[in-house]
């Protein structure tokens, strides 16, 4: 007879391990549930969805309600298009009770090996996770990306990375330095601006920007329409659809690309900034642009144009980084040509799964994270 320990050794490398709690995480979670297949799933935190606790107090998605949610479980009617932050983390922790998804909670996973035919996952407490499959989903937000600059020690303002920025209200009065304008940092500024702050943003290059909302109609809906159609006809479209609604901004400080949104996307995978106020307040001075940042003073900032400007505080909205080589064992077939990780399924390691990582699909990554967990749980089914 099997010892309780050889039994649950054998139960679960016959079962899937999921690792994170994120969306991604409780969207397979919920497709294997559906299913029936046995799972187990581990977050390091200590509830699911924990980046929607931490995120800024007046995040909306900027991607439609239809679009945007996890498997079988479409939102409330009541909620508007654009669903607020709080109600997104009601959603999740709903979704998590439907579906009976129960992670471990407080353990980090600091190793993942094959080990013969199976997976062996290890925690950083030492739990040892075996299983048929993995699914990854840890999160392309893993690790706040901080570049460093010269003479930044020296800085006597506050620095802190936009990880960890929930409102402006605690620098009204102050002048801010926003440094990085993607999605985030564009409503950073705007919310800073809102809250009686003076926000400038730092900008590294030209940048591609789009109105959520264009010609009545919102921008993810038509970018998806349009990936339909030949890459011409949907490049020329966007290209001339942000020319018209968002308009010239090298007066400001900010040049348009010559690559269209779309094309950008589809072949670096870096997303246009979804515009949700920002740039009128760009054209209307209230939010100031300066260029690259050359180094640090002790309460000034100098840029790569000479500007010379003080700040009593810096925003990093620098982005983030997977960071998958701090536990996966081997990076075959990891990463593409972009340094981007692979998506859903990973050929060169049978039996691994990478779900969250789709950063060229038009539509958010809400929406991927949906489509794809669809993909991974229909090929762990069928080799069950
Ligand atoms: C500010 C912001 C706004 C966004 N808005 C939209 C939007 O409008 N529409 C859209 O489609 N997408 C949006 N996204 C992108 C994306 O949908 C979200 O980042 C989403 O949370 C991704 O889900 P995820 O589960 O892949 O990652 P995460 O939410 O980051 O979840 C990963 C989970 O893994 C856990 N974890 C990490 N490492 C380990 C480990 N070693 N062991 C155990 N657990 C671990 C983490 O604690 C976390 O809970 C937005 C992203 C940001 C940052």
């Amino acid at each position: 007879m099997l010892r309780f320990d050889e039994l649950f050794l054998r139960m679960s490398s016959e079962s899937t391990l999921i690792i994170g709690a994120g969306p991604a995480g409780l969207a397979i979670a919920g497709q294997l549930h559906h299913l029936e297949l046995p799972y187990q799933i581990v977050e390091q935190a200590s509830t699911v969805a924990p980046a929607w606790y931490r995120h800024y107090d007046r995040l909306h998605l900027h991607t439609v309600k239809k679009l945007s949610h996890l498997p079988h479980k479409p939102f409330a009617e009541s909620l508007p298009q654009y669903i607020p932050r709080e109600d997104l983390v009601a959603y999740f922790e709903a979704y998590a009770k439907e579906k009976e998804i129960n992670p471990d909670f407080g353990v980090t996973i600091s190793s993942v090996k094959k080990e013969g035919q199976n997976w062996v996952a290890t925690s950083t407490g030492g739990q040892v996770y075996p299983a048929k499959q993995v699914v990854i989903c840890t999160g392309f937000n893993r690790k706040p990306h901080e570049p460093q600059w010269k003479g930044m020690e020296r800085f006597k303002g506050k620095i802190v990375h936009s990880r960890f920025y929930k409102t402006g209200k605690a620098y009204a009065g102050q002048k801010v330095l926003v440094v990085g304008m993607g999605n985030t940092g564009a409503e950073v500024a705007l919310d800073l601006f809102e809250c009686g702050a003076k926000a400038s943003l730092s900008v590294r290059g030209p940048i591609n920007i789009v109105r959520r909302d264009t010609f009545g109609r919102p921008v993810q809906e038509t970018a998806i329409l349009l990936s339909k159609f030949p890459h011409v006809v949907g490049d020329t479209l966007g290209k001339l659809t942000s020319i018209l609604t968002v308009g010239d901004l090298s007066p400001h400080g900010i040049e348009r690309p010559d690559v269209a949104p779309a094309r950008q996307l589809r072949e670096t995978g870096k997303t246009p900034v979804i515009d949700v106020g920002t740039v009128d307040r760009i054209k209307a001075g209230d939010i100031r642009v300066f260029p690259t940042i050359n180094s640090f003073g002790e309460e000034d900032i100098l840029f790569d144009n000479g500007q010379r400007e003080a700040f009593d505080a810096i925003i990093l909205a620098t982005g983030y980084r997977p960071a998958l080589s701090e536990f996966l064992d081997s990076e075959e077939g990891i990463f593409d040509g972009n340094g981007y990780p692979a998506n859903w399924k990973v050929e060169a390691q049978p039996g691994l799964y990478l779900l969250g990582y789709d950063v060229y699909t038009p539509g958010g990554l809400l929406l991927s994270i949906r489509r794809d967990s669809e993909r991974i749980a229909t090929d762990i089914a069928s080799q069950s």
